[in-house]
């Protein structure tokens, strides 16, 4: 079962078709570097499978995000953000979401620092 959309640049990254700057991957997760950072760490967290949104999010993906989010601490604090750090999830047009492959922003280290 392929869950890629081929339109999809988080999928391309997913599969390694786009190179990116890996903080974490695993079999269904992946971590890498933002490539404009909004903060002296900006790393984003994405399911491997393709998920436009966390408007199209189920039951199924449960587990999934709770991992998502689980995950965050320990990685803010490997890539040195250990003193706290912020989790955005744009959701549609209204949330500003510019890819439509569902991501965590972690967004960390030390201030001033803004997210506009
Ligand atoms: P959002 O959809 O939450 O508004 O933002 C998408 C984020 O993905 C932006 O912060 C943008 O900098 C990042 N981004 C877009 N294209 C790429 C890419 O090709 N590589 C990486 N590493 N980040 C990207
Ligand atoms: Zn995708």
């Amino acid at each position: 079962m392929s869950h890629a959309d081929p339109n999809c640049i988080f999928c391309k990254i997913a599969e390694g078709q786009i190179p990116s700057r890996k903080v974490y991957e695993d079999e269904e997760l992946l971590g890498f570097h933002d490539i404009r950072p909004h903060a002296p760490v900006h790393f984003l967290l994405i399911p491997k499978v393709h998920v436009p949104s966390l408007q199209e999010v189920g039951p199924e993906h449960e587990a999934l995000l709770g991992r998502m989010l689980a995950l965050a601490p320990r990685l803010a604090r490997e890539n040195g953000a250990d003193n706290g750090f912020r989790v955005v999830v744009n959701t549609g047009p209204d949330g500003g979401q510019e890819v439509y492959h569902l991501h965590v922003h972690v967004m960390g280290g030390p201030r001033p620092w803004r997210v506009g």
